[in-house]
């Protein structure tokens, strides 16, 4: 599933390689993927100018200078290429929906399961999934102390682990699995901590393990990111180096830096495999 840096990867690949430009044509090749692509999205679109990319959770936003917004989510396993337009080249497997601007770009959403989703909406408004998003997990030094304050409020009563805790996507935006479970190595923090237990300094460096472990993810993504926006690419997560995530039974390597042998262990938490070394983390 495409994580939060992929997507704003793809986001970023748009961006430099869209903004500004005019839809001249619209082609849908099926009307739904999760739900109904808007039926009157065509009319709407064409001839409308991209003016401003932006990316919230895991959702790509594209708005145009006709005060409308267009909406994708990749789903399990969606993509958006932009390469230039070849007049009458078919199109490519599990290719739904292409875009083609006057500057002779091309832009094709591929998503062979179908679990993502295009749609509009008036761009002074919000999206309704977009409502009651919780914070982005990155930001400037201004919204890292928000994020704090925001933390601590909804931390502060709660006795669910701070593994599921940052999973819910009220409470932060966008962040998967294997980021938490890395964060929180990062961290030292263990993901079977009640919330309300966490001090102020350790809801600090969580959010320091946050930033880090996504910064370091969009950096190896942007290293990648011709291929992952210009070719028909196969890619899933970027060439990162987990250290807990999937390590089950494998000696934590920074235990092994200080002549420790701590072997990761795996629990499950709402369903879903946390990975975790006892030593580093409490
Ligand atoms: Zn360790």
């Amino acid at each position: 599933m495409p994580e939060l840096p992929e997507v704003e990867t793809i986001k970023r690949g748009l961006e430099n390689n869209l903004t500004n430009q005019t839809i001249i044509s619209v082609q849908r090749h099926r009307d739904t993927l999760r739900q109904p692509i808007p039926k009157e999205l065509e009319s709407v679109i064409t001839h409308a100018k991209m003016i401003h990319f932006t990316r919230r959770g895991k959702y790509i936003l594209i708005e145009l200078n006709n005060q409308q917004t267009i909406l994708f989510h990749l789903g399990m396993s969606g993509k958006m290429i932009v390469r230039p337009n070849i007049k009458d080249e078919p199109i490519v497997k599990h290719e739904h929906f292409t875009l083609i601007t006057k500057e002779e770009q091309r832009l094709s959403y591929i998503d062979p399961r179908r679990f993502g989703m295009i749609d509009l909406f008036p761009s002074e408004e919000n999206h309704t999934l977009l409502i009651h998003m919780g914070p982005e997990p990155l930001g400037d030094d201004t919204h890292q102390h928000k994020l704090f304050l925001h933390l601590l409020e909804k931390l502060k009563n709660k006795k669910q682990s701070i593994k599921v805790t940052l999973l819910d996507q009220h409470i932060i935006t966008g962040l998967g699995n294997i980021y938490v479970c890395e964060a929180l190595l990062l961290a030292g923090i263990s993901p079977l901590r009640e919330s309300k237990t966490l001090t102020k300094i350790e809801i600090q460096r969580i959010i320091q393990g946050i930033q880090t472990i996504l910064t370091q993810a969009i950096a190896a993504g942007g290293s990648s990111m011709r291929d992952y926006v210009h070719a028909n690419g196969k890619k899933g997560y970027f060439q990162m180096q987990w250290k807990v995530y999937g390590k089950e039974g494998e000696f934590c390597l920074n235990c092994l830096t200080k002549q420790k042998k701590s072997v990761i262990k795996r629990v499950v938490q709402a369903g879903r495999s946390s990975f975790y070394c006892d030593i580093c983390q409490k």
